[in-house]
Parts: C-alpha cells; structure tokens; sequence
C-alpha cells in the first residue's frame, strides 16, 4: 500500500502509485522563483501517469484555439525543453524504471530543509538484474539559472557495464490539463540542438507569439565508486525520439560506466536555463554554455543551494507542533519556491497554482491577497515586487477602464504578460462536455485586493515612498473606477454597483436573465467603500508637492474627492432576515435539497458543474463555492468590519456576524480550496466551535487533494499562504496598522503551541511564541525604536529592544 510519512523536514512517499503520480510530481516541485520543475521521474517522457513540466515564472505566450465554434485566444505560461531525461540500464537491458522493471523497493522524498528531491528505487529488469538507482535533484535557490541532478547506479550480485542517457528534450506542449485537451499547446518553434566539446549538449528554441527565447544546456560528468569526476569522452547527439520531429526536438548523450557489485556508478549532469526575458539576458545560448561550463561541481551546488534555503528559513521561520506543523511548512516551501528574493527582480506577479502546473495557465487572480500578508512580515521586498508587477500595468488596467467608458482603473480578474484581461470567455464543464459562457471576469473586487495589499505592505513596512509613489497612483485610480462605477439609484437613495460577480463565482447572473452579473455584491460594495475610504485618507496625507502633482496628473479635484466621501458612506449594503445579503435578491434565491444531492453525488464541491449537467441552473439557488460575505471577516478585524459597517450606516454586532456566518456557512458547498480556509478563520477569530474542521480541511487541500485531482494540475498557492497566514495573522492576531502592529490573538483549541519569528520594519526576528493561553512578543536587542504594540482594546503599548511582553488570549 503506497503511503506517505514525514518528518518534520521531510515530505516522504513509499511505494510507486501511477494514480498519485501526478500529484506527486506537483507536491515534490523544485523551484526557486525564477523557473520551477515539476517532480517527475528522470526516465519518462509526459505521458501515462507522467507530466514532466519546467516553467519560468511570467513566461508566457499566446495562442487561438477553435472552441465551441469560435476562435479563442488564450495566453499560457509555457511548458519548457524538459531537461530531466536521465537513465541507466544494463547494455541490451531495459532501462531502470517501474514502467520496464519489477519494483523491489520505491520511495521518494523532498528534503524541504535543503530543497532536494530524491527518488530511490532498487528494480530488477527482465534479464534478472536487480539494482538500486538513485538519483538526487535540485533546483538552484542561490542561482536560479542553475540545476543539478546526481544519478547512483548500485549493482546487486553482478558487476559489468551501465549505460547511461541523458539530455534536454524539447518535444513537448503544455498537456497538463486534460480539461484544455482541446486548446492549443505547441507554444513552442524553432527547437535547434547540438553538442558542446565531449560532455555538454544545448537545445534552444523560441515561443510562438510572445518570440521569447530559450536556452537550455547540460554538462554531464562521470565518477565511478570512489573515483573523481571523470569528463566523458562521446556524446551522441542524434535525436532521441521518432515522435521528436513533429513539435521539437531532443539531444541526448550516452556513456557508459564501469560498476562493480556493491559499488555505484554515478553521474552528475549540471543544467542551466536562460530566456530572453531575462534582466541583463544578453544571448541566452552563450549564457547557458558559459554557466554550465564554469558551474562547481555537484556536492558544492548542492552546498551552496542548502546554504541559501538555510537563508529563507531563517527569515520565514515558523514552527508549530506535529501534522499541521509539517503541511505548514510544505506549505512554506513551495510558496518561497514559487516566489522568492528573485521574484521582485522579473517583474512577475503571484501564479494562483504557483510554477508547478498548467491549471489556469499561469495566470494571476487575486490570490495575492491570502500571500502577501504573511511575507509582508518576513520577505518583503518580495511584496514589493509583487506590487510593481500590478503597478507597471496600471495603465493597461486604466485603458480597459476607459474602454468600459469609466475613469480610473480597472484591474483584470486574471492577469498575465501584459495586463491585460486574460479570463477565458468560455469554458468547458467536463461532466456535461459543454463549452459553457464565462462570466467571471466580472470579479472587479480584484482591484480592491490590489488596493488592500499595497497599503498592508506599506503598514507592514514603513514604506511610504512606496505608498506615496506607486501605492498612490494604484490607490486613487481604483477608487476613481468605484467611485463612477457605482451609480445613484434614488429609490434606495444609495449608490449602486450593478452586473458584478463576488468572489462566489457560483453566480455570474440572475436566473433567466439576459444580462451577466449580479447587483450590489456586499463584498464587492463594502470593500470598495474602503479602498475610498483609504484613498481620501492617503489623498489628505500626501506631502503638499506629490499631492499636487498626482492631482494635476490626475485630473483630481474637491468635487470628484467629494464624490468619493459620498460614495464611501452611502454604497449599498443588502439584507434578508437579520443578515447581510450576499447580493441584491440572494434572499430570494431557491434553496436548494443539499441532503438529497450529498445522498445522489457524495462529493459535491462543484455543484455548478453538477447543476449544469442536469440541465438545471445553480445561479437559481442560495448555493456559494466559497465565502463571499465571509470574506469580510478575514479581510478586517472585527472592529474595522464595524466601523467599516458602521460608516456604511448599518450596525453590525456580534448577534449579527453570528447569523450571518451561520446562514453562509449551511450554504456553501467549498469548490475552491480557498473555503476551508476562510471558513475556519472567520470562526476562529469569533471564537466558534468548528473551527478547526475547516482549517484542518485548509490544511489538506493539497497534500490530500481534496477537490478530487486538480492538485496534480498545479498547487493552490492562496490556500498555501493563506495557512501561514491563519497562525500569524489569524490566531497570533498579528496586523500591521498604522504606525504599531495590532495583536490580538484568539485560541484554536488544536493548535495551542507555535512559535514564529516576525520582522517588523526594523526590527528583524521578533519572537512570537504561543503557550496554551499566552502570547510572548520578544523583540531582539538592536540599536531601533522600541516596537509600538497595539492591544485588542487599542491601547498602544511599546516593547524596547531586548525586551518581552505577555498577552494572555481571551477564555472562551
Ligand atoms: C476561485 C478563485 C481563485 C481562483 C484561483 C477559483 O477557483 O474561485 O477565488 O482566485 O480559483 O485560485
């Protein structure tokens, strides 16, 4: 029976599972911001059970697909030249594989510490010998152009010759997802490849459209038991696979090795990546040869690369006690994988399924909104960098503002290269086989995510060159798009922002109706009376010079800033029995038999797809995929929700919030991984049982893959960061305001020890460590200002360097 155990650092799989292939392949992912590898098996091409997938973050292009008998345009993050391929047989033998061999023993585990993969199997092959084949991968943190693999061939009860292949294989397409079967995915053209001097091949090629290039190379170098790496003397670069010619090309060499009984043979194969979008990339052939040529030998890649994990965990470090502790810090590696210290330098934004797979082709949603608060108080110049890649494309989020006939900006629900709106107009139900019309670029609370993250940043920081200078020009143009988006409607004598979709994406319209969208999306409504709220705030805080100039630039002036204070007060907020309405007319939705489904579907996280399939409709039923009123709850502090509320002219008490949760809480069937999460945080900080069934469920998501096989497509990385998230900011209660950090912890009955280590603007490695019913805040001993806390009550306290306070967590 394959099973999976861990220890604190290691994420370990025994036996070898063709089903839990792929999501293996996604879960033991080596990345390290700049380009990531999924973890597959070094001998097998995609196919079956197999996806191998190299991805550089941000690289994408560009294709038209005929769907449903119209041209769709879809822009993916591409799938590169694998360059994994390595394999070692006995001459005339089959190669070493579970495919080709008997398993006597399989296992995998991924070295989260050290940020390796290794893949150790003792297979016997048809002619009756059995040996164990190791092989040990990296991708490299400290220098992300570099990768390494170190193959160990070790003979049981024979002796003789091992032959080994190896090389770069750029036949491949993006063919992860089985649901885009029908999209295009030969983004790659050109593929030449060649051999350098004995030991090293290269392959290049380009992207269709976006005409990116890329560059792979691959040195191998030889040892044999005991012996010093050896240079190899043939390479054979013909092409390795018939199939080859069609979409690209391989090169691959073979060598062969002497190996004695007990004795491994070992290869060590070094590669490296450029593109042309690279910063200072010059021409990434030569630069792909010219690294691999000077790369250090194996073990001191591999010391290198641990010593700058070493780095990462020092600055991230977080610790809590048994199973949750070892997901959390899964959780940690791959979104540090996915964006790290080189992130901010390639102008990329937050990938929703992180570089580990094809699902929503790269693109970037608003899950940022559940990372960055965690780096903020660990990496945050990796915040920044997030934040610039929003800001450089301001302009295109001004242009499809101004092309809906509205000022301001208009951020897109799913973005990519350029800024565009990359949501898919259509897309396909695989239970129905329909091509079905997509709506959900109608999610413009987008923008207020954008807005929300850049003034947390600039809280967390201090940075308020930041806030003033980009923060600023983000800021005010999304609450100028709020302000003209929402309209006045004098039979409620409140403005009104019609044909929205919440993040519940379960309703993108009315039942029957002929027009997208829904009205008044409390989220969407409250929300964007914050981000005008805030905008008035920072408006009034600019210095004198920046604020004129930003006016003038703007076209700013008291009469538009006065729309803004109306707006911000008078947005509407609908009701239905005592709680607040998901949106206009929810309340008079049909209630669906959630009974009678669980009893026909068992799972029924997507109950769209299964409605649809029925030919019914779910957008005709109080039915929601995720928290969307909830959200409120995660996002603000309950005395911020109230004030918030309160500005808004509605009370909001804890009777109501009570009710409120409750009736969402019964109606929400958790098709995204981003439910559980919310769920167990709103009732968390409202100090609800039930709690912890929800985070335990945020824990799963990936390393169980409860949406049932869309993990092997590619992690969830809201979800990920989100649950490092819940014990900072969620159970510590740690949340930068203005000029103090807020803590405010509550108790989770299952997670009663933790201890994490926070920087907080200057001070770096503050303790934070969590006791039953006690908090601890130590701030390390430094030449800084003492750190300004700020109490539950809102007392403001401060803590001198070297010095520690106690906060005791509220009973039940
Ligand atoms: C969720 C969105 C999320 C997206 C990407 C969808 O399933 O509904 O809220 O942004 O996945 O993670």
């Amino acid at each position: 029976m394959p099973a999976r155990t861990s220890t604190d650092w290691t994420w370990r799989y025994e036996g070898w599972d063709p089903e839990q292939e792929r999501l293996r392949e996604a879960l033991c992912t080596l990345g390290n911001g700049y380009a990531a590898t999924r973890g597959a098996a070094a001998e097998a091409a995609a196919g079956g059970p197999h996806y191998p997938g190299t991805y550089a973050a941000g690289l994408y292009n560009r294709l038209t697909s005929r769907v449903a008998g119209r041209d769709v345009d879809n822009e993916d993050m591409v799938n590169l030249p694998n360059w994994l391929p390595l394999r070692a047989r006995h001459p005339g033998g089959a190669w070493f594989g579970p495919a080709t061999c008997e398993v006597l023993g399989y296992e995998q585990h991924l070295d989260l510490r050290g940020g390796t993969l290794t893949r150790r199997m003792r297979l016997r092959d048809g002619d009756g010998r059995t040996a164990t084949v190791e092989e040990l991968r990296l991708v490299h943190m400290g220098d992300p152009h570099l990768a390494a693999q170190r193959l160990r061939v070790t003979p049981e009860g024979w002796s003789g010759r091992i032959e080994v292949e190896w090389g770069l294989d750029g036949a491949v397409t993006n063919a992860g997802v089985e649901r885009y079967r029908d999209l295009d995915g030969r983004h790659l053209t050109a593929v030449r490849a060649g051999c350098r001097g004995p030991g090293t091949v290269w392959l290049t090629c380009r992207t269709t459209t976006s005409r990116i290039k890329i560059a792979e190379a691959a040195r191998i170098r030889a040892a044999s038991a005991g012996e010093a790496p050896a240079a190899v003397t043939a390479v054979d670069a013909t092409a390795l696979r018939a199939s080859a010619a069609r979409h690209g090309e391989a090169v691959s060499g073979r060598l062969l090795l002497a190996a004695a009984d007990g004795r491994p043979a070992t290869v060590e194969k070094t590669v490296a990546l450029h593109t042309s979008r690279d910063p200072a990339g010059g021409h990434p052939l030569a630069a792909v040869l010219h690294r691999v040529r000077h790369a250090p030998p194996f073990d001191q890649l591999l010391a290198s690369h641990r010593a700058a994990w070493a780095g990462l965990w020092r600055q991230t470090s977080l610790d809590v006690p048994g199973e949750p502790g070892r997901v959390l810090r899964l959780h940690l590696f791959h979104v540090l994988q996915t964006l790290s210290p080189h992130s901010p330098g390639l102008d990329v934004g937050v990938p929703a399924r992180g570089l580990h797979g094809e699902a929503y082709r790269g693109h970037v949603f608003w899950d940022e909104l559940f990372v960055l608060p965690f780096l903020n108080l660990h990496l945050p110049n990796i915040s920044r960098g997030m934040l610039r890649y929003r800001h450089r494309r301001l302009d295109a989020a001004c242009r499809a503002a101004r092309e809906a006939g509205l000022p301001g900006a208009m951020y897109p629900w799913q973005s990519g290269s350029d800024g565009r709106e990359e949501t898919q107009v259509v897309h396909l139900n695989p239970r129905s086989g329909r091509w079905l019309p997509d709506n959900s670029r109608l999610q413009h609370h987008v923008g207020s995510a954008v807005a929300h993250n850049a003034w947390q940043y600039a809280a967390a920081t201090g940075d308020t060159a930041f806030l003033h200078r980009e923060g600023a020009e983000m800021i005010l143009q999304i609450a100028r798009f709020w302000a003209h988006r929402a309209a006045w409607d004098p039979a409620y004598g409140r403005y009104r922002i019609t044909g929205v979709v919440g993040p519940d994406e379960y309703h993108e319209a009315y039942p029957g109706a002929d027009r997208p969208g829904i009205d008044d999306n409390a989220y969407t409504n409250v929300t964007a009376a914050w981000v005008l709220w805030r905008a008035l705030e920072l408006a009034d805080a600019l210095p004198g010079r920046r604020r004129d100039e930003l006016s003038e630039r703007l076209g700013l002036d008291r009469a538009e800033l006065e729309r803004w204070e109306d707006v911000s007060r008078k947005l509407r907020v609908p009701w239905h029995r005592g709680v607040i309405s998901q949106f206009d007319g929810y309340g008079d939705l049909a209630e669906l038999d959630w009974d009678g489904y669980r009893r026909r579907y068992g799972d029924i996280r997507r109950l769209d797809r299964l409605l649809e399939a029925e030919g019914d409709d779910v957008n005709r039923y109080q039915v929601s995929k995720q928290a969307d009123v909830l959200m409120l709850g995660y996002l603000f502090p309950a005395v911020e929700l109230r004030a918030l509320l309160d500005r808004l002219g509605h009370h909001l008490d804890d009777a109501v919030w009570t009710r409120t949760v409750d009736h969402y809480l019964a109606r929400t069937s958790h098709g995204s991984t981003l439910s559980g999460l919310v769920h167990g945080w709103v009732l968390a900080r409202s100090h609800r049982a039930g709690a912890w069934e929800y985070v335990h469920e945020a824990l799963l998501a990936d390393v169980a893959d409860i949406q049932g096989g869309t993990t092997g497509e590619g992690i969830h990385l809201g979800a990920m960061g989100g649950t490092l998230d819940l014990v900072q900011r969620g159970l510590a209660g740690l949340e930068p305001v203005a000029g103090a950090l807020r803590v405010d912890p509550v108790p989770l009955g299952a997670l009663p020890r933790f201890d994490l280590r926070v920087r907080y603007r200057g001070h770096l490695g503050v303790a934070v460590t969590l006791r039953d019913s006690r908090l601890d805040i130590e701030v390390p001993a430094s030449g800084q200002a003492p750190l300004r806390l700020q109490a539950a009550d809102g007392g403001l306290h401060t803590v001198a360097p070297g010095e520690r306070v106690t906060v005791r967590l509220p009973g039940r």
